[in-house]
């Protein structure tokens, strides 16, 4: 047989559905010769660390996991471990009981989750006569009708006689070949459903990884609590592997950690990125059957990934939600959660589910209900085209940073780097800086844009009124005013200097209006002063008599060198002295103190700030009591 490298690369997981002792486990077993119901410790003893999951290679050569957990709880975590969960669904139904209870909550579990591709196994065919087998499949397509899985393909089988086993294994391959394989983000994430140590092995962490793959030897990061670790070793379907693929059932073993300290529902993820969280706004539909509303207020089990933590459901548009409707709610949560935009989730109280759907908002903050424009975000962040998507999540202040738009839009790297360059193209967001995206480049909405530049031009006004001679504010200062990172800050002003708003020199901003001037009062001291230093070049009177905002303004000018606090030459004396002092080495290779006193007919005082202003500048360098000129290379 031919079989294609695309086939057998893509990862499926198969998840069994259905109601209990209708024989999932005895159809898998036959199906995969695995024993799914054999308990970890006995399979703990082998020294495996891939427990209690079966895989099975179809005709096509195709792998796929299987997930079947005996209980009930067992079936929602994996149902929803993982972004997309499980990728289909395998219904088993016995032909002697039919639908039940089970049957009927699991598949409105698995319409919320919005899982659009399974097939249907009426099992246990030795046991009834063909009126009962017809009375159960009309009954299945009853109940799938209106459901994600309507239309899906129903094999009358028998796990104990073996009969109708090679028709479901090609219904199962049918389907699949249909299924679009697991996205690849980039962003691995493995809800962890099991944690055991073994001997020699230490922490072992099981779960169904998505958006992205792992490495052995890769660091990770378990969130919530933050705990880090090294993958010392991947086993998926019962071999060692280097590298763990998104779809795939996946063994961690992460020696670092104390199996105390890890838990069903935390996820294994890349450092840094994943923020837990203990409100999230969400999508809700309410399963159709359920006989009394959803209210405001009430206490809910909220499931997502493999995490179970109870909440209070806050119904944002409505006070009661009904059988069948949708609404828009924001669940408050007991513990953190470790979710990211785009995940499905799924509420119950301790018998039944109630409903589910999709995670619209994490981080989410307090709202009004009932207010309208929190609303049309919720409906624009839910549904609304990639671009929309973006610019909501920026959020009322405009701007983003890339890594963190990474973090939280519920899409692959490539396809938000095309939607923000299109944003950016359109003039509707400016990367600062604008060369490539980087995890800190900010991204900015024009509004964001112009509501800085109102902050900016105000302080920087504010500045100059208050500082008339100085060139400008200090960048830090106008920094810490805008509460921006220092290369988003950079960009920003670069951009507003090629605007023609700002002038930067040195370390000051001004507006670019902003002259300092001198009037009344200020400019007759800085003539006199001016005229003082003239009067007696080489020993001016003190600098630090003069109000020392006029000091430095006249030293921004140009017009005087300050070598010391109260020592200021005249820019033309100062030059003067400087040119007498290098000749004066070009001749003879070194100069004293005495000396330089002497030719410039000054004292002391003078004379050695003027020198160690020199050597501050390069010009000369003290060697023992005398001056060289600095070799300039
Ligand atoms: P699960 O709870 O859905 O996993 O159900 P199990 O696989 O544990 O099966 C429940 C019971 O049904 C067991 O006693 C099985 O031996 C029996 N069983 C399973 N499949 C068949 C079948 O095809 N024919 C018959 N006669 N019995 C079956």
């Amino acid at each position: 047989m031919k079989v294609l490298g695309s086939l057998s690369e893509a990862m499926y997981t198969i998840g069994t559905a259905g109601h209990v002792d209708h024989g999932k486990s005895t159809l898998i077993k036959a199906l995969t010769g695995i024993d799914p119901d054999r308990l970890p410790e006995e399979k703990a003893r082998e020294m495996t660390i891939d427990l209690g999951f079966a895989w099975l290679r179809l005709p096509s050569s195709r792998e796929v996991s299987i997930v079947d957990v005996p209980g009930h709880e067992g079936f929602i975590h994996n149902m929803l471990a993982g972004v997309a969960g499980i990728d289909l669904a395998l219904l088993v139904v016995a032909a002697d009981e039919g639908v039940m209870a089970q049957t009927r909550e699991h598949v409105a579990i698995l319409d919320l989750l919005e899982l659009s591709h399974g097939v249907v196994a009426i099992t246990k065919k030795d046991l009834v006569d063909e009126e009962t087998l017809e009375l159960v499949r009309l009954e299945v397509e009853e109940l799938l009708a209106g459901t994600s899985l309507a239309g899906s393909p129903v094999v009358v089988c028998s796990a104990a006689t073996g009969e109708g086993l090679p028709e479901l294994v090609d219904a199962l391959e049918r389907e699949l070949a249909q299924t679009p394989p697991r996205r690849d983000i980039g962003r691995p994430r493995l809800p962890i459903d099991r944690v055991f140590t073994l001997p020699g092995l230490g922490t072992v962490v099981t779960g169904t990884l998505t958006d992205g793959s792992l490495e052995v030897g890769e660091e990770v990061e378990v969130v919530p609590g933050g705990l880090r670790a090294r993958i010392r070793g991947i086993h998926s379907h019962g071999r060692a592997v280097e590298r763990a693929m998104p779809g795939r059932r996946t063994a961690l073993n992460l020696p670092g950690l104390e199996v105390e300290a890890i838990e069903r529902g935390m996820v294994v993820t890349r450092p840094n990125w994943l923020v837990p969280t203990t409100a999230v706004d969400v999508r809700l539909r309410v399963v159709p059957y359920l006989r009394r509303p959803l209210r405001h207020n009430m206490g809910v089990i909220f499931h997502a990934g493999t995490a179970r933590v109870s909440g209070r459901l806050i119904l944002l548009d409505r006070d009661e939600a009904r059988a069948g409707e949708e609404a828009w709610a924001q669940l408050r949560l007991s513990r953190p959660v470790a979710v990211v935009r785009g995940d499905r989730y799924i509420l119950r109280d301790p018998n039944d589910t109630l409903g589910g759907g999709t995670i619209v908002d994490v981080h989410a903050p307090r709202h009004r209900r009932f207010h309208l424009p929190t609303l049309v975000r919720l409906e624009r962040l839910a549904s609304g085209p990639p671009q929309q998507r973006v610019l909501e999540l920026m959020g009322p202040h405009g701007h983003i940073t890339w890594g963190e738009l990474i973090a939280q839009v519920a899409m692959a790297e490539m396809e938000a780097r095309q939607v923000v360059e299109g944003l950016i193209a359109l003039g509707q967001v400016v990367a600062l800086p604008p060369q490539g995206l980087e995890a800190d480049t900010m991204l900015a909405t024009s509004q964001a844009l112009e509501r800085w530049w109102r902050v900016a031009a105000e302080a920087l006004g504010h500045y100059h009124r208050q500082w008339p001679l100085r060139r400008g504010m200090p960048r830090e200062e106008l920094r810490s005013r805008l509460h921006l990172p220092p290369k988003a800050f950079s960009a920003l002003i670069s951009l507003w200097e090629g605007e023609g708003k700002v002038r930067l020199t040195g370390e000051a901003v001004a507006l670019s209006s902003h002259r300092p001037q001198l009037v009344g009062e200020q400019r007759r001291q800085a003539d006199l002063f001016l005229e003082a230093l003239r009067q007696r070049p080489y020993a001016p009177p003190s600098a630090g008599a003069l109000d020392p905002e006029l000091l430095s303004y006249l030293e921004e000018e140009g017009l005087i060198v300050r070598v010391a606090p109260d020592v200021a030459f005249a820019r033309e004396a100062y030059q003067e002295m400087v040119d007498k002092v290098v000749a004066a080495l070009q001749v003879q290779g070194r100069i004293t103190l005495a000396q330089v006193r002497d030719m410039l007919g000054t004292s002391r005082k003078y004379a050695q700030a003027l020198l160690e202003h020199m050597d501050r500048c390069h010009i000369t360098m003290r060697v023992g009591d005398e001056r060289v000129l600095r070799r300039r290379d």
